[in-house]
């Protein structure tokens, strides 16, 4: 762990000595969840990030927050929102064929990404917009198409134009409003570092450098925050969608040197994780052939290991094919030269994990939690607003003993 500067001490303390156990009476509490894609459960012991290290202080942090199979950004926050695995919300990858509908989900195609026909399972702002507590969503994966005709009440069309800091001055706008248009529930998004990661991979000095960039935005957040006069009923969690592995270009698998095209229907996905849809006469061969590639597993739908709670949807297809840790499947048969980082990986894969972190009144101060699981969110975001949550995968259980009992 770093050591926190002197300078760096005060301002932190500016910031945050009023969290300290100091809780509004009568107020309805706020929760603002920020997903920071791709944040790895332990860049910050990689990096120096007095703002989150101080968070740490003055209220949780989880080990790590582990994410569904397959560890890929769209499954992912939206099992965050919904309390759902993927297999149950519907968005089993970034990208897939859905023969429900016939019809394609891809997350650059915004027809695909606002029909509310792809997403089961109700996301958190509309359980809160049904209870009369209203929500506003900048980014978050999902919000941007309807759920029983509900939208959150604000909302953006995605735009990754938009730079970080205005993103930070749309949320403090929302908390501004007239408390009758204000928000008591916001979830935000910004799509570092991941994007860093990818690029360079997770242990380069350019991660180091985007991971304290981020962690000031935190610290610009939580100034603006501490600014307003409801700051002591504002609960914040800092969190992410999965975590990062590095990859090279001597570790990989080229699919399209083993399989032929004559074989399959459908190869939905991305390294390192796809689901294969066979031709039924080539069903066998599919099979054979890739469970004898080393570095990849293959496994038939409905017979993944439990743990991963993954398979039975009809969107899955008839195999779910993996790389090893490390390890890159390309879709193609040149020889690609990239050495960076990806995820997608076994959620087992600690590589995959993600952090956990959050402050104010509803939560402990100083305390440190075992890795939580993401779908324990939705219904930890619902106990803290007092809403009742749908029957979901996730459980407050798992994640209660973090929040402050005296409340
Ligand atoms: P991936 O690393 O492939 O799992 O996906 C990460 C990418 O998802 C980011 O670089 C974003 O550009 C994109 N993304 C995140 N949220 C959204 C959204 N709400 N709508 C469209 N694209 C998004
Ligand atoms: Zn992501
Ligand atoms: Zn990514």
């Amino acid at each position: 762990m770093k050591k926190l500067s002197i300078i760096c001490i005060c301002f932190i303390l500016i910031n945050f000595v009023s969290y300290n156990k100091c809780k509004a009476q009568g107020e309805k509490p706020y929760v603002i969840i920020l997903s920071m894609d791709g944040f790895r459960w332990d860049y910050p012991e990689q990096a120096n990030t007095p703002n989150l290290d101080y968070i740490e202080k003055i209220g949780d942090r989880a080990d790590a927050s582990i994410p569904c199979f397959p560890t890929k950004t769209f499954p992912n926050h939206y099992s965050m929102a919904t309390g759902l695995y993927p297999d149950n919300h519907g968005i089993i990858l970034n990208n897939f064929y859905a023969p429900d509908l016939d019809r394609y989900y891809s997350i650059g195609d915004s027809k695909a990404v606002t029909n509310p026909d792809f997403y089961f399972g109700e996301p958190v702002w509309v359980t809160a917009e049904k209870q009369g507590v209203k929500a506003a969503s900048y980014f978050w994966v999902g919000s941007e198409a309807p759920h029983d005709n509900i939208f959150p009440t604000y909302y953006y069309s995605y735009d990754e134009t938009i730079p970080f800091e205005n993103r930070i001055d749309g949320v403090i706008d929302w908390l501004k409003l007239p408390e009758k248009d204000r928000p008591h529930l916001i979830m935000w998004y910004i799509e570092e570092p991941d994007s860093k990661g990818h690029d360079v991979g997770p242990n380069d000095s350019e991660i180091i450098s985007m991971i304290e960039y981020l962690d000031s935005l935190v610290g610009v957040f939580n100034t603006k925050i501490n600014e307003l006069p409801i700051k002591n009923n504002i609960n914040i969690i800092i969190t992410s969608d999965h975590g990062m592995g590095k990859i090279s270009k001597e570790r990989v698998v080229y699919l399209y040197d083993l399989i032929k095209q004559e074989w399959y229907e459908h190869i939905d996905g991305g390294n390192p994780v796809f689901t294969i849809e066979a031709k039924d006469e080539y069903y066998n061969t599919l099979y054979n052939v890739l469970s004898s590639v080393d570095h990849i597993k293959i496994w038939k739908k409905n017979e993944l290991p439990e743990r991963l709670h993954y398979g039975f949807s009809v969107r899955v297809k008839d195999f779910v094919v993996v790389a090893d840790s490390s390890w890159s499947i390309w879709k193609s048969s040149k020889k690609i030269s990239y050495s960076g980082g990806a995820h997608g990986y076994d959620n087992a894969n600690k590589d995959m994990h993600a952090i956990f972190y959050a402050y104010g009144p509803a939560f402990k101060n100083n305390y440190k939690h075992h890795a939580i699981n993401n779908i324990d969110i939705y219904p930890l975001i619902c106990k803290i607003l007092g809403i009742q949550p749908q029957d979901v995968d996730g459980k407050l259980d798992n994640i209660i003993p973090m929040l402050d009992k005296s409340d």
